[in-house]
């Protein structure tokens, strides 16, 4: 499994996490704001397997710009998973005939712009060799995680979430469990505002993390950008020896 964090190319050299995508095996992604940037195009009309986590602009903001920047008429469109809640957002404030026209309305009997999937929590769904499982995680609207098991490795991508109880029996059962990417939004001084909505501070990671083997890779994401630094010195005073900061120049291979 290859994974890269896709952000804005508008900032080639910056390691901030502007809002993102994370896009495996250079066709699946989840969120969509990394997609509509990506360079050449050819490169976005590769994805065509595309989750959504939840209904928030920094992760679905991406999408009306990707379908406009790769849509053929020609039956080539993605596939977009996400769950009843996040596609009523989604159909309701997005894609709306306001702020962008609805696709699947103007699509008609032309060829559609994208197929429409719904995701339940714990029912394992089948994506190009990959067994995909959402889990519900604890955010302020329906927010999904993803375990991807692919042959030998399982990654679980778990961001815009505040700590819950089950994730320590959820990360126990992921067979060949290689990495968790995982929310830390803000500092700890901010921890009113994680808690308000439902993030998690570098104090609060520390503690999810703590019962994890040491040889599952740890990689922290969505440090929002306006506190990046400050994010990074209070990951690394964790001392955890299996922590890493999610990189936008990293190739990750699991
Ligand atoms: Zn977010
Ligand atoms: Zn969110």
């Amino acid at each position: 499994m290859k994974v890269r964090l896709l952000v804005p190319s508008v900032a080639p050299n910056s390691r901030l996490h502007f809002p993102f995508s994370v896009l495996i095996d250079d066709h699946i992604a989840i969120d969509t704001c990394g997609l509509p940037y990506l360079d050449p195009i050819e490169a976005q009309r590769a994805v065509d397997q595309i989750l959504l986590t939840h209904s928030h602009i920094d992760h679905v903001g991406g999408l009306p710009l990707f379908l406009d920047n790769t849509y053929r008429p020609d039956h080539s469109c993605p596939t977009i998973y996400a769950s009843e809640a996040t596609w009523d957002a989604v159909s309701k404030h997005l894609l709306n005939d306001v702020i962008w026209p609805d696709l699947e309305k103007i699509a008609d009997s032309e060829t559609p712009f994208f197929k429409k999937q719904i995701v339940d929590v714990h029912r394992p769904i089948s994506i190009d060799g990959y067994q995909v499982t959402a889990i519900p995680l604890e955010h302020v609207v329906p927010t999904l995680g993803y375990i991807f098991q692919g042959e030998g490795a399982s990654v679980l991508f778990c961001w815009d979430t505040a700590p819950f109880p089950e994730f320590e029996n959820i990360v126990a059962a992921i067979p060949n469990l290689k990495a968790i990417f995982l929310d830390a939004s803000f500092p700890n001084e901010l921890r009113w505002l994680a808690e308000k909505s439902e993030h998690t501070t570098p104090g609060q990671f520390g503690q999810l993390v703590a019962q994890i083997p040491a040889d599952v890779r740890i990689i922290a994401i969505h440090l929002k950008p306006g506190h990046h630094d400050e994010l990074i010195d209070e990951l690394n005073q964790l001392g955890l020896p299996n922590l890493e900061i999610a990189d936008p120049h990293t190739v990750y291979e699991f």
